[in-house]
């Protein structure tokens, strides 16, 4: 299979006719050639861009909202395919990206779809004096760069505000995780998306992604990813003032309190630390449970987590599939590997995973528990992405709080207390941009997405997103 670039609503070859290998993380088998672009073909999206800007940023909202709503119906009439491409590319179990993937890449579709019609603005009145009104523009054409671990559902959490706001949007997926971009390519064709509108380009960070966010012409760039790229893009972007939207890594902490529900937090712990085989920016990887119910925690936690099956994707019995790449899995079982010299203690997982069969040459790890490790070491410093987790006793909430904002991160933090007043305390102490009580990635769409410190800057979702990909103008008239 050739996984192409969609330029001016056309499959499109890359100009210097480069490819990279697209590998199938379960059997570590190649079943693409994914296209390898780089500014050349930045350009021609920007060509074809700039022609389609007029007419999309002026369409009626309610014909652009048809044309989004018709995307996610299609993307669920097509649930099966998407899933089983985004298993396929991905390595995650086909369960995960049938129920949570390709569901929410839809709903990506249908919320800002809805919202675009609801999008207003505000106006200031001063009796006897003026009348203001902030009127909202697109900004032209926005750039949107997305990682491999939800490939379809993060890569639309970009473009659709962008879409919705009337921009025209040059979107780069992970060149790890290409195949669902290149199948919404057809959807959006089919759904009547005018050509130029949306492009989607392939290829390497440092290559095409660099040259989208060099190009002058390009307004803002919204960026999923590691710190270490957001760093860079920040850098190049900053001195062209270009809007930056900067969603990056996590090390986020759960703290457990004696006082919960306790059979909830551990069915919720399980997923929190392993679902999509960890490889989710909010899952939760430095557990903190409180002394006097420790033991039984470890206890119960590793006994669950040894039970979880590690197996193919396909297979509707494995709880996690492989992890996304060679690279990342030799990375993961370097960390394990450096957590033992730290001086943890793995109680369980550590190790790669056999699977027999066609998937003997996959990338599977053993769902993973350390303890015995300081808050400043690098296991609990440095983002590991996978099926990794430290867990440690706490005795006070004020070495709970200490533990928890106790490194470079901010993404997200969970709590599990039933005390009221203590969790209004943690609400405010916590350093982070996303805070749970009592629960773990519950999202409504409207509310904003996004970390402090290194996990980030400014906020996804509901007006954020369409703020973000709009200019404000203040205009007053004299009365
Ligand atoms: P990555 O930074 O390597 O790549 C992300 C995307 O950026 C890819 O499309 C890549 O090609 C591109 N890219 C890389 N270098 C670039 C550069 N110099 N210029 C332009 N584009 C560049 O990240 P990854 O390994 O794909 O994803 C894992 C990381 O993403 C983890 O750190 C994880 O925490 C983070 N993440 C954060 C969130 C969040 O919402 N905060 C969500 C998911 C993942």
């Amino acid at each position: 299979m050739t996984i192409n670039n969609y330029i001016n609503g056309i499959d499109t070859p890359p100009v210097h006719g480069r490819y990279i290998d697209g590998i199938n993380p379960a059997t570590g088998k190649i079943f693409a050639q994914v296209a390898a672009s780089d500014a050349a073909d930045v350009e021609l999206a920007v060509q074809a861009a700039k022609k389609a800007f007029p007419s999309w940023s002026t369409m009626p909202p309610e014909q652009r909202f048809n044309i989004l709503n018709g995307i996610a119906e299609r993307i669920l009439q097509k649930l099966d395919v998407l899933a089983e491409a985004e298993s396929l590319d991905s390595g995650k179990t086909i369960k995960t990206a049938r129920t949570i993937d390709i569901p929410r890449s839809a709903l990506n579709f249908r919320f800002f779809a809805t919202a675009l019609l609801h999008f207003a603005s505000e106006s200031h009145y001063t009796q006897g004096q003026s009348l203001s009104v902030t009127l909202r523009q697109p900004l032209g054409i926005v750039g949107c760069i997305s990682p491999w671990n939800l490939p379809l559902y993060l890569f639309s959490w970009k473009i659709v505000p962008a879409l919705a706001a009337g921009n025209c949007v040059i979107g780069k997926p992970s060149e790890v995780t290409p195949y669902t971009a290149s199948l919404l390519a057809e959807i959006c064709q089919d759904a009547g998306l005018p050509p130029g509108v949306l492009t989607i380009l392939h290829g390497l960070g440092h290559e095409v992604g660099a040259a989208i966010v060099a190009h002058p012409e390009i307004k803002a760039i919204s960026f999923t990813g590691s710190t270490r790229a957001g760093a860079e893009i920040a850098r190049i972007a900053a001195p062209m003032f270009k809007k930056l939207s900067l969603e990056l890594g996590g090390k986020n902490p759960n703290l457990i309190f004696a006082d919960c529900n306790y059979e909830e937090m551990l069915a919720t712990t399980v997923r929190s630390s392993f679902n999509n085989q960890g490889q989710i920016c909010l899952c939760g990887s430095r557990i903190y449970v409180e002394a006097s119910i420790y033991d039984r925690f470890k206890q119960d936690f590793v006994s669950r987590v040894s039970a979880l099956k590690v197996g193919l994707p396909t297979n509707d019995n494995s709880d996690l599939g492989a992890v996304v790449s060679q690279t990342h899995y030799d990375k993961i079982l370097e960390r394990i590997d450096i957590a033992r010299q730290e001086g943890g203690i793995i109680l369980c997982g550590g190790t790669k995973v056999e699977v027999e069969g066609e998937g003997s040459k996959g990338y599977y790890i053993a769902p993973t528990v350390i303890e015995g490790l300081p808050l400043n070491c690098r296991t609990n410093q440095e983002e590991i992405f996978g099926p990794v987790v430290t867990i440690q006793p706490f005795s006070t909430e004020e070495e709970a709080l200490s533990l928890a904002n106790g490194t470079s991160y901010g993404l997200s933090a969970t709590v599990w207390t039933n005390n009221l007043s203590r969790a209004q305390r943690f609400s405010i102490e916590l350093q982070a941009g996303i805070v749970w009580f009592n629960t773990w990635m519950m999202r409504d769409l409207r509310t904003p997405f996004g970390g402090v410190k290194d996990s980030g800057i400014g906020r996804e979702g509901g007006w954020e997103a369409l703020r973000f990909f709009s200019d404000t103008k203040n205009i007053t008239f004299r009365i």
